[in-house]
């Protein structure tokens, strides 16, 4: 079983160098995408989970071989590069966890808050929960909103669905408390993929004690590609929800 926090630091070792004052970090892809209507997205390797679901699994578990490291600069220039010729507002560090390798993604937004981009960090918040230095220093940026992407609806989901001890299901809740407490733009997001209506509802309530906003949950439900179904099986794990990738509706995009 994982221990996210201390897993965190040993992944941060491999995927990140320092050059300099510059931490370059790992990436495998820059792409456009239709979500959120159109962002520009880098794809970065290695995450401190290991849920059965995940669509970037083979990066994340192979994160001493996969990918290239990129400097703070070389990642904005692409994300803005990207953006620009699109014609998109936004811009995202997706693929693995941003928030490993913290100074790295600093230095990112650093460079970001030069331009007109608007900045999705979609995180699963262990970190965030975990040390609220880190919704302090997200705090600075104005230009960002934080996507905390929960891992089923309560801490016996939340094991079994990322292979990490249950108990840390609570860091990604106290994620939301320490950013909302920073006055830093967030929602939550949750994959219910695997979740009955009744927890769902009951997670609905959790987060509202903590702020009516949070109660407008984004939902997410597992897309069966072929290397996610392939994890799943893997991990013997059998959504009650997914979607068809070549199917998915327009309200889920
Ligand atoms: S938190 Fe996200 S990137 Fe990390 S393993 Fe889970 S789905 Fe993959």
């Amino acid at each position: 079983m994982i221990d996210p926090i201390s897993f965190s630091n040993v992944v941060e070792k491999i995927v990140t160098v320092k050059e300099g004052k510059f931490v370059k970090r790992k990436y495998y892809r820059f792409r456009g995408g239709r979500w959120y209507g159109g962002i520009a997205t880098a794809d970065t390797v290695g995450c401190n989970l290991s849920c059965g679901f995940c669509w970037s699994w083979k990066a994340n578990t192979s994160i001493a071989t996969y990918g290239e490291y990129y400097s703070p600069k070389e990642v904005a220039k692409r994300l803005v590069e990207i953006a620009s010729n699109r014609n998109y507002g936004l811009v995202r560090i997706s693929g693995g966890e941003p928030t490993i390798g913290f100074e790295h993604l600093l230095q990112v937004l650093d460079i970001l808050s030069s331009y007109k981009y608007n900045f999705i960090l979609e995180t699963n918040g262990i970190l965030i929960g975990y040390d609220k230095k880190y919704a302090k220093e997200l705090s600075k940026y104005k230009f960002l909103h934080v996507r905390v992407s929960l891992k089923g609806t309560n801490e016996e989901e939340f094991g079994k669905l990322t292979n990490a001890e249950p108990s840390a299901f609570r860091f990604q809740i106290n994620a939301l408390k320490n950013l909302l407490e920073e006055n830093v733009s967030c929602h939550a997001a949750a994959m219910l993929s695997f979740s009955s209506e009744e927890e769902k509802f009951k997670l609905v309530e959790e987060l509202k004690k903590i702020d009516e906003k949070l109660a407008d949950l984004e939902e997410e439900y597992v897309f069966l590609y072929p290397h996610v179904v392939e994890i799943l099986k893997k991990r013997n794990l059998s959504p009650r929800i997914a979607y068809d990738p070549n199917k998915i509706p327009s309200t889920l995009v």
